[in-house]
């Protein structure tokens, strides 16, 4: 679990202090930032950057890879010869976990891709703090950092990767564009269902899941929440929905959204959703609900994303969908690969 957090609005204001006693001299504070603050004078002021402190803006049109991560790690140790104080991620969940894989690489020999999976990570990394700009996926929280490598997209998921401080500002979300604050909510959204309809469900994961669950109810089905009470909302929704899977698992739109992820490069939030759209048959209620909030907030589901696929594609995609045992296991039981054949995934991504 993270061991530190603050919270509240403009809380982001006590970073300087925060990270103060944790400087090391002559190791400097590496920055990975959402590059959508780039032109941000207002914003990235309030960082107070000193001595040697390393300022690095990160593109999320892509999700996170290994191979950046190994690139920025390189580039780390070529550039500072000690080894940096703390490493800093402040955006969305692309740049929390890149932050969380930057600094287990930097104390963990190899490539990043030899960390993908379960405790594999042998050292703890360099002191990481993570900071939200956008709420829903949890990885603020969570024990991985999701990458895609060579061969798969999974998480670095260890005892060392969770952040040691987490700054939740709710202000710090406020320039998210609609449609992007909607697939990440429901990415949130979507964690508690699975968890709470997931064969590993136990009175843990029930109570944070339950939370976030209702939290997402009120956020995205009433009207009556302020802008402001929406967005510190939605940040404890993310908070307890990312605790809720931490010790449980994600289920059948997660494995079918890596599919699509994989092949096609599609985002995770926004792939949820085009998965989720399709699922009555596994989470009836649910769906329902997730179709009266797009109707609600206007918002628009890509349709379609499969029919073109190569034959190679379309294997390819249902190959990455059903490496991911726990996950169904999980959503299905025991006898998940009597459920879920090839030939059902098929059909189930032909309608999407
Ligand atoms: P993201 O980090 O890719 O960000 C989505 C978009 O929102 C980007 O264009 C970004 O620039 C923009 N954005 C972020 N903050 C903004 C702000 N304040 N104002 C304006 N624009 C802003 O998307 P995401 O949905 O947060 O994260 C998806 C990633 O999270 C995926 O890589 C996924 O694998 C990962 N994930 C991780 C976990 C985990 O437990 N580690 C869980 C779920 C998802
Ligand atoms: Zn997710």
């Amino acid at each position: 679990m993270v061991p530190k957090v603050i919270f509240g609005s403009g809380s982001f204001d006590q970073l300087p202090s925060i990270l103060a006693p944790k400087r090391k001299d002559k190791a400097p504070f590496i920055y990975l930032v959402d590059d959508v603050f780039k032109k941000n004078e207002e914003f990235l002021n309030r960082l107070h950057l000193r001595f040697n402190d390393k300022l690095l803006f990160v593109s999320t049109m892509e999700e996170p890879k290994t191979e950046q991560v190994d690139t920025i790690v390189k580039n780390i140790k070529n550039e500072f010869t000690y080894q940096p104080s703390g490493i800093i991620g402040i955006g969305g969940g692309s740049v929390l976990d890149l932050a969380k894989a930057v600094s287990l690489l930097l104390t963990n020999k190899g490539s990043a891709s030899d960390y993908q999976g379960w405790d594999l990570v042998k050292n703890k990394g360099v002191y990481h703090v993570g900071i939200p700009t956008i709420s829903g996926t949890g990885a603020e929280v969570s024990r991985t950092a999701i990458l895609t490598g060579p061969e798969k997209k999974l998480g670095l998921n260890s005892d060392f990767t969770p952040y040691d401080q987490v700054v939740l500002d709710p202000d710090l979300t406020k320039g998210v564009p609609k449609d992007q604050w909607f697939y990440t909510g429901m990415d949130c959204f979507i964690h508690c269902v699975e968890s709470l309809n997931g064969t590993f469900l136990n009175a843990f994961s029930e109570s944070y899941g339950e939370k976030a669950y209702d939290l997402c109810k009120e956020i995205f089905l009433t009207e009556n929440l302020t802008d402001e009470e929406s967005r510190a909302k939605l940040m404890m929704a993310s908070w307890h929905g990312g605790m809720s899977i931490a010790y449980s698992q994600v289920g059948v739109a997660h494995a079918m959204s890596y599919g699509l992820s994989y092949v096609l490069g599609t985002k995770h939030g926004v792939g949820n959703c085009i998965v989720f759209d399709h699922l009555e048959e596994y989470y009836p209620k649910d769906v329902a609900l997730f179709k009266e909030m797009v109707k609600l907030h206007d918002i628009t589901i890509p349709q379609d994303v499969c029919s073109n696929l190569t034959e190679d594609q379309m294997e390819k995609m249902i190959d990455i969908a059903l490496s991911l045992v726990p996950l169904w296991e999980n959503a299905l039981g025991d006898d998940w690969e009597a459920i879920m054949t090839r030939d059902k995934l098929r059909a189930l991504y032909l309608k999407m």
